[in-house]
C-alpha cells in the first residue's frame, strides 16, 4: 500500500530518538534500511565495524516492526549500489509520496542527498539531528568572530547549558577541568577487571559469517567479536564501565599496557557512533555515579569533558570547516604510509601493539590513536591523506565526522593549529612514562642515536629541527626549540643523521 511517508534510517542512526521517527505514524510510513556497496565500501572498513553496524541494522529493523512500521530491508547480499537506489527500490516496491531523512555524519552523503530529491521527483526532508547536544548552527554561532576555538571553553558553555557537575552556575568542586590529575602512567597499580562479552545471538553470528566471506581482505578478526548490536545491550555495557572501569578512567586514562587493550576506557564510541546510546543520557548517567559516590569528581569529570566536550567540539569543527579541512596539509607531509601499518608488523613494541590491536579488535584507546600511531606519523612526516584512510578505515567507531578532526587536526597538525594549539608531538621518554611497553620492547628510551635507540627520539628532534620555522611562531614550542638550538651543530646533524637513518630503513621494511 502506499505510503506516506519513506523514512530513510542509516547504519549510524539506529535510535528512537531519530527526528524522523519520534513524530512517525507507523500506519503512514515505511522505513528503509539498507546495507549498500558504496556506504561498506568506500573505505576498507574494518570487518568489525561493518558486523557491528549489519547487525545492529536488522535488529533495528526487527524492534521497529514490533513497534508496527512497515520496514524495507535490503541486506548486502542484494548488491544495491547506493542508499539513493535503495530508496528508489522502496518507491518501486512500496511507494512514498516524501522521503525524511535524519542529516548524515559526512559532508560526502549530505551532498549527494541534496540531489535526490530531483532523482526521486518526491520532496526529500533533511531534518536536523538532534542526537547531538551541540547542532551545527549552535557550533557556528560559539565559533563567530572567536580568533581560536578552543575546546576548553566550549566545553563549559556546554556544562552550563545542559547542568552537568554544576552547583548552580558554578562548575562542581569549584574547577572546570580536572586533568592534572588524570595523568598516572600504568604500573600495575591495580587489577584490570576482566570484561564481559556482550551476548552473541543467531542473528549476529549469520552476519559475521557473512561479513568474513564478503569482505575477505578487509582488516578485523572477527572470532574477537565482542561489541553490543542493541540498544539494551549497549547500555549494558555502560552500567558496567561505571560499576567496574569509571572508578579509575581518570586517573589512567593516558595510561599504556601491554597487560589490556582496553584498561578502564569506555568502549562506548562505536554505540554513540551509530545511535545505540544517546550522549546526554551516558553523561547523566556517569554524573549519578558521581552523587551516588561511586566514583571521584575527576573520575566523572574527565569522563564527562570527552562526551560532553570533546566529541560535540569535534563534530561542530568537522562542519565549521568542510570542505576545506580535507586538503590542509600544513606540514607538508608526504612519506608513503608503511605497508606495516595494514600487518603491524614493527619491532616498535608500543607501536606494534597499538596497530594490531586496531586491525584486529577494531579498537585502540586514545593515548593509543593519539601518542603511539598519531605521534609516530606525524614524527615521520607520514603522507595525511593515507594516514587519514588508514584510521577511517581500522576502526569500529570510525565516521568522517569525528576521524578528520582527529586525526589531521588533532593527531598530525595538518591544519595548522584550528584543533590543537600545538602539535601532539613527544619523544619515546613519553610512552616509557605512560607504561609498560618499553620494557617488552628490543629498543632503548633513553637512547637517540646508535644502535638499540628508540626510532622516537630521534624522529622526535628531526621533526623539530624540519619544522623549526614554523613552530618558532607557536609560543608554547619555545622552551624545546630554544633546548635544541643550544646544542652543538655536531649533536644536532648527529641526531639528524640517525633520524634520516631510521626513516630509510622504516620505508624499506
Ligand atoms: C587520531 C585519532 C583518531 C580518532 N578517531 C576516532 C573515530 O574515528 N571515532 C571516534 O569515535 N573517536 C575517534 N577518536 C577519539 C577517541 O580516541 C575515541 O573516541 C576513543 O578512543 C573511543 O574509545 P572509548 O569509547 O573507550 O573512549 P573513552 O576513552 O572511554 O572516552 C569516552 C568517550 O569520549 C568520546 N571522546 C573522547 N575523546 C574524543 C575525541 N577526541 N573525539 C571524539 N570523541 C571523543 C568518545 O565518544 C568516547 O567514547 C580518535 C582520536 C584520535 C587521536
Ligand atoms: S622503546 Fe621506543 S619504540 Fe620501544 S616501546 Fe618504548 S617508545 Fe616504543
Amino acid at each position: 500500500m502506499n505510503k506516506t511517508t519513506g523514512i530513510l534510517v542509516l547504519g549510524d542512526q539506529l535510535s528512537w530518538q531519530h527526528p524522523a521517527l519520534i513524530s512517525a505514524d507507523p500506519a503512514d510510513a515505511v522505513v528503509i534500511l539498507a546495507e549498500v556497496v558504496e556506504e561498506a565500501t568506500y573505505v576498507r572498513h574494518n570487518r568489525h565495524k561493518i558486523a557491528l553496524l549489519f547487525s545492529a541494522m536488522r535488529h533495528f529493523a526487527v524492534a521497529l516492526r514490533e513497534r508496527g512500521f512497515q520496514v524495507e530491508y535490503y541486506a548486502f547480499e542484494e548488491a544495491l549500489p547506493t542508499l539513493l537506489a535503495a530508496c528508489e527500490r522502496a518507491q518501486a516496491q512500496v511507494g512514498f509520496n516524501r522521503l525524511v531523512v535524519c542529516e548524515p555524519g559526512e559532508y560526502r552523503l549530505r551532498e549527494q542527498m541534496q540531489t535526490w530529491s530531483a532523482a526521486l521527483e518526491r520532496e526529500v526532508e533533511i531534518l536536523e539531528d538532534t542526537r547531538f547536544l551541540s547542532s551545527i548552527e549552535d557550533f557556528s554561532q560559539w565559533a563567530e568572530g572567536r580568533k581560536q576555538l578552543r575546546m576548553e571553553y566550549f566545553y563549559r558553555e556546554m556544562r552550563k547549558r545542559y547542568a552537568l557537575l554544576m552547583e548552580g552556575d558554578q562548575p562542581e568542586g569549584g574547577k572546570w577541568n580536572y586533568d592534572a590529575e588524570n595523568r598516572s602512567g600504568w604500573r600495575g597499580q591495580c587489577e584490570i577487571p576482566e570484561r564481559p562479552t556482550p551476548p552473541q545471538d543467531a542473528m549476529t553470528r549469520e552476519v559475521i559469517k557473512a561479513v568474513n566471506a564478503a569482505f575477505p581482505d578487509n582488516p578485523g578478526d572477527l572470532s574477537t567479536f565482542r561489541w553490543a548490536v542493541t540498544a539494551e545491550d549497549a547500555a549494558d555495557e555502560l552500567s558496567w564501565f561505571c560499576t567496574h572501569a569509571l572508578p579509575y578512567f581518570g586517573t589512567y586514562q593516558d595510561a599504556l599496557t601491554e597487560s589490556s587493550p582496553w584498561l578502564f576506557h569506555g568502549l562506548i564510541s562505536m554505540y554513540l557512533n551509530c545511535g545505540l546510546l544517546e550522549p546526554l543520557a551516558v553523561c547523566e548517567r556517569v554524573e549519578a555515579a558521581y552523587r551516588k559516590g561511586d566514583c571521584s569528581l575527576a573520575a566523572a569529570e574527565g569522563f564527562i569533558r570527552q562526551v560532553l566536550g570533546w566529541r560535540e567540539y569535534v563534530r561542530g569543527l568537522y562542519w565549521h570547516h568542510m570542505p576545506d579541512y580535507k586538503t590542509h596539509n600544513t606540514l607538508n607531509a608526504t612519506t608513503p604510509l608503511p605497508d606495516w601499518f595494514w600487518t603491524g608488523e614493527t619491532d616498535m613494541q608500543c607501536l606494534s601493539r597499538a596497530l594490531t590491536q586496531s586491525l584486529d579488535l577494531g579498537y585502540a584507546h586514545h593515548i593509543q590513536r593519539l601518542m603511539v600511531i598519531g605521534n609516530f606519523a606525524l614524527l615521520a612526516g607520514l603522507d595525511v591523506t593515507a594516514v587519514c584512510e588508514w584510521y577511517l578505515a581500522v576502526y569500529v567507531d570510525a565516521y568522517e565526522w569525528v576521524e578528520l578532526p582527529n586525526t589531521p587536526g588533532m593527531a598530525l597538525f595538518a591544519d595548522g593549529g584550528i584543533m590543537a594549539s600545538k602539535p601532539y608531538a613527544a619523544s619515546g621518554k613519553y610512552i616509557q612514562k605512560q607504561g609498560d611497553h618499553c620494557k617488552a620492547c628490543c629498543y632503548d628510551p633513553k637512547k637517540v642515536t646508535g644502535d638499540g635507540a628508540c626510532p622516537y627520539n630521534s624522529l622526535y628532534w628531526h621533526f623539530i629541527d624540519r619544522h623549526r620555522e614554523l613552530l618558532s611562531a607557536n609560543p608554547r614550542m619555545g622552551l624545546i626549540l630554544g633546548g635544541w638550538r643550544k646544542r652543538t651543530d655536531d649533536n644536532r646533524a648527529a641526531v639528524v643523521s640517525w633520524a634520516d637513518t631510521n626513516l630509510l630503513r622504516l620505508a624499506s621494511l
